[in-house]
Formats: C-alpha cells, structure tokens, sequence
C-alpha cells in the first residue's frame, strides 16, 4: 500500500488511553500460564479440583477422538452429540430442574436467556453487582431494564410495584401476549456475586417475585458444585430447584473444570430458547470435548459429593485466617474470598508481591468492580490442604499493603 494511504491513524487515540491505563494502574496484560505452575494456585475458578482430574481429562480426550475437536456447527445443525444430550438430562436432574441447554460459555448462557424471554415492553430488575453478561442480557434485550441496591429484595419489590401492571388472576408467572411474547417483569441475578463472594437472598427474591407474578433468573455460575446438597447448587440451597418460576444458569468452567454453559428451568422455557435463543442458535456448539469433560466432573461429584462441602470449608479457612491477621476479607458464601485493597495500583502490587511469594491470587479492580472498590480474590478449592491455606493466609498477610 502507498504510504499516503497511511497518513491519517483512525486508532491513534489508543495510544492515549492506554497510557492513561498504565497511569492509574489499571491496564492489562494477558499472560499465559505454565502447564505445571510452581505456584500455589488461589486465583483459578477449579473449586472442586476437576480440571486436571483424570477422569475428566480422559473424558475430554475420548471425547475428541470420537466426535471430533470441533463441534462442527451449530447445536441445531451438526454440532449435537449424544455427549451434549447426556450432559443436558443429568445436568438438569442433578440440579433438579425439568430441563437444560447447553451453550458454549456461561456468558452465552446469560445472554440466551434474558434475551429470549425479555424484550421491548418487558420490565428487567437487575442486581447493581450482577455479572457483565447478565448486563450484556438486559442491554441486548431491549427491555427496561432497572437496576436496583445490591442484595435488597424491598428494592426489587419496590420496583415491581411501581411498574404496576398486576399479574392476572392466578398468578401466573409470566405474562406473555400470544406468539411473539414476551415476560412482564424478570428479575435477575447473581447467586453467588463473583467479586465478593456473597450469596443473594435468593429465597426472599423468590417471594417477592411470586408475589407479583414475576419470573426469577439465577445465575448460579459460582454456586454449582459448592453450594446446595452435594453441590446441587444455590437453588437447592434456597428450596427453589424445579421452581416452575424459575431459570438458573450455569457455567461448565469452574467447579466442573471444564468449558461451557448451560441454561436449566422448566421445559417449556428451555423449548422456546432452543426456538429464539441467538446465542444458541447462530452460536457453534460447545466441543465434544468440553461437553466430555463436563459430565465426567458431573458424574464424579455425584460420586463424590463431599468435594462440595470441603471448598466450602476451605473457603471458610481462609477467610477465618485472613481476619485474624487483620485483614478485612468478606465472609465467603461458597467458595470466593475477597480481600480489600486500599487502591487499584495498591491491589497489583499486592498480587504481584504474592505472586512473587509463590502464591498466585485474583486480582480485582475498575472498572470491573462496579462500587470502585479493589480487591484481592482468593479462590477455595477442595483439594486445598490446611498447610496450603495456612501458607496462603502467611503470604498474603505479610505482602499486604500498610494501611
Ligand atoms: N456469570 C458469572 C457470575 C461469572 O463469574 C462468569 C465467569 N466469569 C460467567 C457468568 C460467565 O461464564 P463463562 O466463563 O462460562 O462464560
């Protein structure tokens, strides 16, 4: 090409902002990790320890030699194996909802599902601390969406009163018009809040939905496997599985150690997302091997359904640990452990010095915590043992930051 052709840089403002992020600390950098990491690991999402289990490995791998690396198209093309299937009816009875669908992420999962249930004319109350792709759901839906105080179902109640519109008679849970329906009023939210590792209120949530004739999604991608009986998940916990109100998403890619979403709730709603659902429709199906590995995690921890119970003690561990130290750490509802930092650039040196320690640790900080508040986040895993939880809470006590 001719130089002049050059001469006006349409992407010279990118040099700006990415200084701006060096400056205030909160550029990124993308790093690959080494297969076997010296480091103590509490910075993955692995709760239960599947990822490199064998037989979840060997499932990946005699997935992908008999089905191919590749799904090789969409699920409603070529892209659904009896892999994809098993995984949809044992999902769905182990978490214990009529039906599920499996999507190739858990962001894919979200988007799925607010999308085709919501759209113009709907009312969507989202959580302030909600995942992105719950946000990413309302904003592609074109509903009203109204975001509400964190973890304050009074909140939720307030706003689906004052939109009014009261359910008909009978309380049926959403209010469609016929073909091309939509829900009157979905609330949504996280079950497990990935930044702070508290739970929502999900029982009381339920109630004010009933109450007003409004369905409840969940996305439960850090409660399953930790939370509910056996790892049954956070609407077991909250009495809510099978609920004909309600939808609970999932991700396959941290306590099943694997790759993938899926959507569970009754059949009906799983029937009209395989109908109108782009992110499954126009979306290449989740590979043979992820969907493999996912149920050979699935069936494992039926198998071995303590694994739930020990990431969660391990959670509370660290964080009884933390707090003696001094440090102000949220008491974990599953597996998650959040840790204040004074400042974003306070935050990665704080990683960086455990990091160099020999501890690896998540590290949070704007803008993808919403209240503008830096955190270290340690995750739980089951396989955890109390000299690794012991050196852990020693390595992040002595790196921390004064003040
Ligand atoms: N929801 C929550 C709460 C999450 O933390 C994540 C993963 N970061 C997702 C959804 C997305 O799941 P996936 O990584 O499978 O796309």
């Amino acid at each position: 090409m001719p130089q002049e052709q050059y001469q006006r840089d349409p992407f010279a403002w990118l040099d700006a902002e990415a200084a701006a992020r060096r400056e205030n600390g909160t550029d990124r950098v993308v790093r690959p990790r080494p297969a076997r990491s010296p480091l103590l690991d509490l910075a993955s999402n692995d709760y239960l320890g599947l990822a490199r289990h064998p037989e979840v490995t060997d499932a990946a791998a005699s997935a992908s030699h008999r089905w191919g690396a590749g799904a090789t198209g969409s699920r409603l093309v070529t892209g659904s194996t009896a892999l994809h299937a098993e995984l949809e009816v044992e999902l769905a009875a182990f978490c214990g909802f009529e039906a599920a669908l499996v999507l190739s992420s858990g962001y894919a999962a979200n988007l799925a599902a607010v999308t085709a249930l919501t759209g113009r004319g709907s009312l969507v109350v989202s959580d302030a601390a909600n995942h992105a792709s719950l946000i990413d759901g309302c904003r592609l839906s074109r509903a009203t969406t109204r975001v509400v105080p964190h973890a304050a179902p009074d909140g939720v109640a307030r706003v689906l009163d004052e939109a009014g519109d009261p359910p008909p008679a009978g309380g049926a849970a959403g209010r469609t018009t016929g073909p091309g329906g939509r829900l009157g009023a979905l609330v949504v939210t996280d079950a497990v809040f990935s930044v702070d590792g508290d739970a929502a209120p999900l029982a009381p949530l339920a109630a004010v939905c009933r109450e007003r004739g409004a369905a409840l999604l969940v996305d439960d991608a850090h409660g399953l496997g930790v939370l509910g009986a056996g790892g049954r998940g956070s609407a077991d916990a909250a009495g809510l599985a099978g609920a004909p109100d309600t939808v609970v998403t999932v991700t396959l890619s941290k306590a099943l150690g694997s790759q993938g979403g899926a959507v569970l709730g009754p059949a009906r709603v799983i029937a009209h997302l395989v109908n109108t659902a782009r992110t499954f429709i126009f979306d290449t199906g989740l590979a043979p091997a992820a969907a493999g590995a996912a149920l050979a995690a699935l069936r494992l921890l039926r198998r071995e359904p303590e694994r739930a119970a020990r990431a969660r003690s391990a959670a509370g561990a660290l964080h009884t640990g933390l707090t003696a130290a001094g440090l102000a750490a949220v008491a974990p509802d599953a597996a998650v452990v959040s840790v204040r930092a004074p400042s974003p650039e306070g935050a990665v040196q704080w990683a960086a010095d455990c990091r160099a320690a020999g501890l690896a640790v998540g590290c949070f900080r704007p803008p993808s915590v919403p209240d503008g508040v830096s955190r270290l986040r340690l995750t739980a895993r089951a396989d955890l043992t109390a000299g690794q939880i012991n050196e852990a809470v020693r390595t992040v006590a002595a790196t921390a930051p004064a003040g």
